[in-house]
């Protein structure tokens, strides 16, 4: 499963950071990181992020692509 994070919706509000703290990183002024290969036993946890997003940034599936990025 892959994910994507659309930068330019996010606002650093760092739900995924709590819900998926192992794919979703806050690094100080750089703003959130993330593993676009997402493994499997976090999958659940980014769908929950991706729910959780309050500006729904985070994309989530196969066919995702992560280009552009
Ligand atoms: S929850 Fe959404 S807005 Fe907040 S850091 Fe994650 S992707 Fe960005």
């Amino acid at each position: 499963m892959r994910t994507v994070v659309d930068l330019t919706r996010c606002q650093g509000y760092a739900q995924c950071v709590f819900l998926a703290p192992k794919v979703f990183q806050l690094h100080g002024d750089e703003g959130l990181l993330y593993d676009p290969a997402v493994p499997d036993d976090q999958v659940e946890r980014v769908r929950q992020a991706a729910v959780a997003c309050p500006v729904q940034a985070i994309l989530l599936g196969e066919e995702v692509s992560t280009d552009g990025r």
